[in-house]
């Protein structure tokens, strides 16, 4: 809401940093939030504050306390001045591989470097129109809220609703003349499965996860243009930006403005043009590294041996890199467990150890397997205690769900008596089986009775790539996701003529529910356009 952005710029105003807290996140991940980052302000609104955990400072309702937000009307602190670009603008946690998820402290002087080389590159202009569609959760809104403001130009806000539903999203783009918008891949995937295609001139920026090619090649035309954007969290949103010119040949670019890119062998030494090595960032955009966690800071932000400036440091990406002759970065994938998923930076250690928490859990481990389509599923395999025999499904999710943002639980669990290992002992994560092949759904099994129920379930069981589908089962526990549900409503509404929207849908995410609300509809269309009499000519088509 318009609010979000008074809020986030009354408190930079004020000097102050901001946390963004999702309410959806589970209480007890908040409440972590909170503790780590000793938060003495909580800014919310009536309806979202019984969500948040019990706060102990001062809590301010941005919809409610106006007439003392109104009354404090002291000037902005003046940051030059007083020579605090190096002050907190914001902290955003990220997954953390030890189990708990890490802050990471980001100054104004990041930020202000950011969006400085923005407004050159990929570039925006006073008349642009910016459709804001990530949640503050990700840096990178930061982009999409701010960019725009800075620059003259209009930001447009996509409500929860619009950002994820690919119909809504498209009709928001055209109804509010969009001009830029920034997205994961997934969204861009999301909008082209609902039957959107960029207008004239429209600019796109992708970035969070590698841009797929056959994504690039078509979105891309003569009269669009497309950026890849790459960069961690910890480096301030973007640190390189790449136009795509060619769908086929994929890279990250150049560094962005006061930003340099090394990428080093095991120790520090700079590899060869064309040679793959570890990707290091430094410059501006370097953060004040992890909130309270001193030894992971000084693991991965470490002193750059490459300028003659005092406290200069670089930080390692943990992603895998190459030159090209010109300069150009090729992101070659990384050498850890942190994975995307649909966007979603997670470190497949944290949903092990919060696994691991569970009485009945002796070992877990989790992998991402890549179903194509940008399909990523996330597999849980575990080693159950001594003496425990059976382990639901069910009660695994909900566990997960008390601990974990959704986008962390994985769609299947499979228990194993014990683990592949290779000759040196360690785990051999690549015979791990994969359970999604050939996967019945087995929770109380009900089989389609009608026609719609049939077609219904086909249509699950091959999005879902799960032979058989119950009629009763739960659409997200059988590991769909937003991205999957835009797809199969599409196939519905191929296959029936029903307006149905992803709120319907997240509504009864059933496919007997989904078959009575399509029988309903098509059932009053039969009525309304059965002619009463025979008659001759062609029906006049019906309009949906
Ligand atoms: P985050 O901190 O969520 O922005 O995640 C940063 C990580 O996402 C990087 O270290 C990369 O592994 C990956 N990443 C981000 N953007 C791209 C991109 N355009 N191409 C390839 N990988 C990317």
């Amino acid at each position: 809401t318009p609010d979000l952005i008074v809020g986030l710029l009354g408190i930079l105003k004020a000097g102050g940093a901001y946390l963004p807290m999702d309410p959806n996140y589970p209480e007890e991940r908040l409440k972590f939030m909170l503790e780590d980052s000793q938060a003495n302000i909580l800014l919310a609104e009536t309806e979202t504050i019984n969500e948040l955990p019990q706060f102990l400072g001062r809590t301010i309702l941005i919809d409610k306390d106006w007439t003392e937000i109104d009354s404090a009307n002291t000037p902005p602190i003046q940051y030059r001045h007083n020579n605090m670009s190096d002050a907190l603008a914001y902290t955003i946690f990220t997954s953390g591989s030890t189990g708990k998820p890490k802050g990471v402290k980001i100054t104004h002087r990041n930020v202000v470097n950011f969006l400085i080389t923005m407004q050159k590159e990929p570039g925006i202009r006073s008349t642009d129109v910016l459709m804001a569609v990530t949640t503050l959760s990700f840096d990178i809104a930061v982009l999409e809220l701010f960019l725009p403001l800075v620059s003259g130009a209009t930001v447009a806000l996509a409500d929860v609703d619009m950002s994820r539903d690919g119909r809504r999203l498209a009709n928001g783009l055209k109804r509010m003349n969009v001009s830029i918008m920034q997205a994961t891949p997934a969204t861009w995937q999301m909008l082209l499965a609902a039957g959107w295609q960029p207008a004239e001139g429209f600019k796109m920026l992708s970035g969070g996860e590698p841009l797929p090619q056959n994504l690039a090649q078509t979105l891309l035309s003569d009269s669009t243009e497309l950026w890849n954007m790459y960069g961690p969290t910890e480096t301030t949103i973007w640190s390189s930006v790449s136009k795509v010119t060619n769908p086929k040949l994929i890279d990250i670019g150049k560094p962005i403005g006061n930003t340099q890119m090394y990428i080093l062998d095991k120790h520090l030494n700079p590899v060869p043009i064309g040679v793959t090595g570890e990707l290091w960032i430094a410059g501006d955009g370097v953060s004040k590294g992890y909130l309270n966690r001193s030894r992971l800071t000084s693991e991965r932000f470490v002193h750059n041996p490459f300028v003659n400036k005092l406290g200069a440091k670089m930080y390692y990406t943990g992603d895998l890199a190459k030159y090209l002759p010109d300069g150009t970065i090729v992101c070659l994938g990384r050498v850890d467990f942190q994975v995307k998923v649909r966007g979603f930076r997670i470190e497949l250690g944290e949903i092990e150890a919060t696994l691991a928490e569970h009485a009945s859990v002796r070992e877990a481990v989790v992998t991402a397997v890549d179903l194509g389509n940008d399909d990523k599923r996330l597999i849980a395999y575990i080693l159950l205690e001594q003496g425990v025999k059976v382990l639901e499904t069910a009660v695994m999710r909900r566990f997960l769900q008390s601990k974990l943002p959704a986008y962390m639980i994985p769609s299947n669990f499979v228990i194993q008596d014990q683990f592949p290992l290779m000759p040196n002992g360690k785990l051999d994560r690549r015979t791990l089986q994969n359970p999604l092949n050939g996967v019945i759904d087995t929770a109380d099994y009900v089989p389609p009775n009608s026609s719609t129920e049939q077609k219904i379930a086909e249509i699950w069981a091959d999005f879902l790539k799960i032979e058989k589908v119950g009629i009763h089962s739960d659409f997200f526990e059988l590991g769909g996701h937003s991205l999957l549900a835009t797809q199969i409503i599409s196939k519905i509404r191929d296959n029936y003529a029903i307006n149905l929207t992803l709120a319907d849908f997240f509504d009864s995410p059933n496919i007997a529910d989904l078959a009575k609300q399509v029988d309903a509809v098509n059932w009053q269309i039969k009525v309304q356009t059965a002619p009463l009499q025979p008659f001759e000519g062609e029906a006049e088509e019906f309009e949906f």
